[in-house]
């Protein structure tokens, strides 16, 4: 019998791929079939009418973020086919991870959004059954206070208001101290802003410890450097989020949360697969667990030293092949944080080209293939390499050169 695979190909009138006897010039079928099995990949995306993105962008959400390795696919794929107790899975996965990491205890989140809100829901609730079903709307006996500095406040503290705490914003480090009282649950601090604010990481976690409050570091961004996945919960940081799939290239839909034993097992509580809880949405199941264990082991694994070289020697390339247009000034630069990859910073000068940062932007998005770069603004844009297949680099270098020079005045 025919799979429905191969029935889907043979009336989708696509050409068979491979499907002759070498040499002979003849089709073979039964060959065709077996290779059409193996490789001849379906186009999901085609048949969708959805179009890929060559991505010189970097490790966007909204794009997909990043391409999972084979061995973390493989991991994915061959952790499918059976059932396995998902907290026993949970208990061992986290182990597995801290170890890797040097932490107390980790656990996979379904990205570090949840991290957080699972977090904060575990510092508010810790294992009282009680407290974790009557939150967000009913925080009566819980702290109920979350400290940040206002240059920390992002889009992404949505997630620790999800448990229906208040934020209270701070600015100097007095303002901060005095803000500290018998309802404050936890300090939050997002990695990114840490230089932007008066109080940074070393003495953050000094005034968590000298006050009894658990601290937050959302590093979600913060890898590379590949230190960075230690460097917080060693420095003292009680918790400590970081996305699964951005560089570390786990699942998209995963994240860790790393940190001390008893506010990781907290965190836990409040999220799936029990029902009642908070976090029960947020579910990541066996393959993402398996998948990101993998991810992480691999990540610590590769010669990263290399792989940041050679994105370091793409960007130089990149350079070069644009250096020749007029009125455009390129700049091969390693942001401070995030992000911290080599980066090609395209500017107009003014009066130079035609079109907006932006409108460059669309055109190679609008294009085909569409390609997508990074921080569009009025005067250029930024060009990055850690998130492409290397093999699709000539491609972003000729639509890019192409768009510039239809810009040009
Ligand atoms: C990406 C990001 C997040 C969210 O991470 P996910 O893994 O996508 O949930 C949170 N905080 C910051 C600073 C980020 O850059």
């Amino acid at each position: 019998m025919l799979s429905r695979r191969k029935l889907l190909k043979r009336f989708s009138g696509l050409p068979l791929v491979g499907g002759f006897v070498a040499g002979s010039g003849l089709p073979n079928q039964a060959a065709a079939e077996d290779e059409e099995e193996t490789k001849v990949a379906r186009d999901y995306f085609g048949e969708l009418g959805v179009r890929p993105i060559i991505n010189a962008a970097g490790a966007y959400t909204t794009m997909t973020a990043s391409l999972m390795p084979e061995e973390v696919l493989d991991a994915h794929r061959q952790t499918a086919g059976e059932y396995v107790s998902l907290n026993g899975l949970h208990d061992a996965v986290g182990k597995k991870i801290a170890e890797l990491v040097g932490c107390e205890a980790a656990m996979v989140t379904a990205g570090a959004a949840s991290a957080m809100t699972l977090a904060t829901a575990g510092v508010l609730t810790g294992l009282d059954e009680d407290k974790a079903k009557r939150i967000p709307v009913d925080l009566r006996g819980m702290r109920n206070e979350v400290i940040v500095q206002k240059s920390h406040v992002v889009g992404y503290t949505h997630a620790i208001i999800n448990c229906g705490v208040k934020l209270v914003v701070v600015e100097s480090e007095r303002e901060l101290i005095k803000a500290i009282n018998r309802k404050t649950a936890m300090l939050y601090s997002t990695d990114a802003h840490n230089l932007d604010g008066a109080v940074q990481h070393e003495r953050f976690v000094e005034i968590g410890k000298e006050y009894g409050i658990p601290t937050f570091n959302d590093a979600a961004a913060g890898i590379p450097p590949r230190e960075n996945l230690w460097k917080f919960t060693k420095m003292g940081y009680d918790l400590v989020a970081i996305s699964g799939g951005k560089a570390i290239r786990g699942p998209q839909s995963a994240g860790l949360l790393l940190g001390k034993k008893d506010l990781v097992a907290a965190a836990r509580f409040n999220g799936p697969p029990t029902s009642d809880r908070i976090g029960r949405g947020m579910k990541v199941n066996k393959e993402e667990m398996v998948a990101m264990w993998i991810a992480v082991e691999r990540f610590l694994e590769i010669d990263y030293e290399k792989e940041y070289e050679s994105w370091k020697m793409q960007i130089d390339w990149l350079k070069d092949q644009f250096a020749s247009i007029d009125g455009l000034n390129t700049e091969s630069v390693i942001p401070q944080s995030p992000n911290t990859v080599p980066t090609l910073v395209l500017t107009f000068e003014k009066g130079a080209f035609s079109k907006s940062g932006f409108e460059v932007n669309k055109a190679l998005l609008d294009g085909d293939p569409a390609v997508a770069v990074a921080r569009p603004r009025e005067d250029g844009f930024n060009v990055t390499t850690w998130m492409l297949q290397p093999e699709r680099l000539g491609t972003v270098a000729l639509r890019v050169k192409e768009e510039l020079l239809k810009a040009k005045v």
